[in-house]
């Protein structure tokens, strides 16, 4: 029997603004406990919130950039529990009316381009944090965290199976960071995801019931929960068994999920609107100008690429995973005389994986973008070979030369010279009878071992392909 896994996700997203979603209390990661958690944060009582304009305009410009509905009209309520981490004892969010429904984001499929559905997306506030480690058996709590602005970002169940789940969450990370709106920073909590997991028979018409991992904080994570959590239903399924709707939590070391709370522990929320706080009303010109402000978003710099430089949808799409590579990849096209093909190829290749073993992004490329443009002129020309371009690309991380400078300095120029080459390859005819003998023979693997000395004569300084070409010539006359 075939099972399908179905899967949606609910993503926190931090929103990058320098103070908090209703105070002035500053979001600066690190800090010492305690010292960023204002009188509002914690609700002490009299104090009033005000909403961060900047967070509500980080939301907007989410919204537009997954073509979704903004709500004219949205509303603050209370999310009322109790947690430690939560001395006020409710979470301001958006819960009937959310700033943000509906819209979509492509990812990309083994089976090709997929558009997954956006249920909605709501600002809310972060709680404080407990801390169990160094606490000899008690528990810290640090409120520096609380009232930080997220965006919750909800898709319909719309993905299949793990690697599509995490493929959605790559995009999504890709693209909150390509507007800038939230640091993607996973480490630091900056980026979360929830997923809703449920197994079905293929065919079937209705969605199982889910379970929910909470807090996964990196793609291999989600990856594996998801596929954990996937065996785990199918098997209590084929067993005849039940699958109970509950909370659970993946626990890495072990690789397995486990239960955290079940459906009957769910909480009642007891939602209201906040009676401190007004409906959030938008204005239609403050939601033209952040249109107007928006960047040139990663799809539309895709078609562009394929339609103005003709390369694959691989291509592109590995151009336009951040903003700064497509950056990147546009300043050395522009300044090199040069096929995109090959400029393409470069930042793909040899870029990112010196940035790989660097350790960096392409928000901090060593090399700049014109420069590799110098060298990717003379791979173009025939000067240099793939292979010593290369040794140039790594020396230009410790030393300032031009390509030009240091093709001459490592000597990996290749020989192209006419006069230069045919000399060696008279001395590999003369030296070599036997081999010439065969290639006249017929024997066409003659050829590349008379090419192989004329290389080993240049010190691999020859351009083979015209060393082939101008044994051709001398040994057909
Ligand atoms: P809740 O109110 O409990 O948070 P939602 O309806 O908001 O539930 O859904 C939360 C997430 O769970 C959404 O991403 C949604 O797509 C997903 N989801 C809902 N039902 C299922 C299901 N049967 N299988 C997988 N995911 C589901
Ligand atoms: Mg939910």
């Amino acid at each position: 029997m075939d099972w399908e896994v179905v899967v949606g996700i609910e993503t926190h997203a931090q929103l990058a603004t320098r103070s908090k979603m209703f105070s002035g209390a500053p979001t600066a990661f690190g800090a010492p406990p305690n010292t960023q958690a204002s009188a509002i944060d914690i609700a002490l009582p009299g104090v009033l919130p005000v909403p961060n304009a900047r967070a509500v305009e980080f939301a907007i410009r989410f919204g537009l950039a997954i073509g979704a509905r903004i709500n004219r009209r949205s509303v603050f309520a209370r999310k009322n529990y109790f947690y430690p981490d939560l001395p006020k004892g409710y979470q301001i969010s958006q819960y009937e009316q959310p700033i943000v429904e509906g819209g979509a984001l492509a990812i990309a499929t083994p089976a090709g381009e997929k558009t997954v559905r956006i249920a909605r997306a709501h600002l809310e506030e972060d709680a404080g944090k407990s801390l169990h480690e160094d606490r000899r058996g008690m528990t810290g709590i640090d409120l520096n965290r609380a009232g930080t602005p997220l965006l919750e970002i909800v898709t319909e169940p719309d993905l299949r199976g793990a690697r599509e789940a995490a493929a959605y969450a790559r995009a999504l990370h890709a693209l909150v960071r390509w507007i800038e709106i939230c640091d993607g920073n996973m480490q630091e909590g900056s980026f979360r995801c929830d997923a809703n997991v449920s197994v079905r028979r293929a065919g079937e018409p209705g969605l199982g019931t889910r379970c929910e991992i909470k807090n996964l904080n990196s793609f291999r994570f989600l990856e594996r929960a998801i596929e954990y959590e996937a065996r785990r239903q199918i098997a209590i399924l084929e067993e005849g068994g039940r699958i109970l709707q509950e909370t659970r939590l993946y626990d890495p070391a072990r690789d397995e999920t486990r239960p955290l709370r079940g459906k009957e522990e769910a909480h009642d929320y007891r939602y209201f609107p906040d009676p401190d706080l007004l409906p959030l009303v938008l204005a239609e010109d403050e939601i033209e100008r952040v249109r107007r402000e928006m960047p040139e978003l990663p799809a539309a710099r895709r078609a562009r690429y394929a339609a103005e430089h003709g390369l694959s949808a691989y291509d592109v799409a590995l151009l336009t995973e951040s903003r700064e590579k497509a950056d990147y990849f546009e300043r050395a096209l522009a300044a090199a005389r040069a096929p995109a093909k090959l400029v393409a190829n470069w930042v793909n290749g040899e870029i990112a994986a010196l940035l790989n073993d660097a350790g960096l992004d392409f928000d901090a490329v060593p090399i700049a973008p014109e420069r590799l443009a110098r060298l990717l002129e003379r791979v173009h020309d025939g000067t240099v070979s793939h292979k010593g371009a290369k040794e140039v690309l790594a020396a230009m991380r410790a030393r300032a030369e031009d390509a030009d400078a240091l093709i001459a300095a490592l000597g990996v120029a290749q020989v192209s010279d006419r006069a230069a080459l045919e000399g060696l390859v008279e001395q590999a005819i003369a030296a070599n009878p036997k081999l010439v003998a065969d290639f006249r023979a017929g024997r066409e693997r003659a050829l590349n071992a008379l090419v192989g000395q004329v290389m080993k004569a240049s010190r691999g300084a020859a351009n083979p392909a015209q060393v082939a070409e101008i044994l051709r010539a001398k040994l057909a006359g």
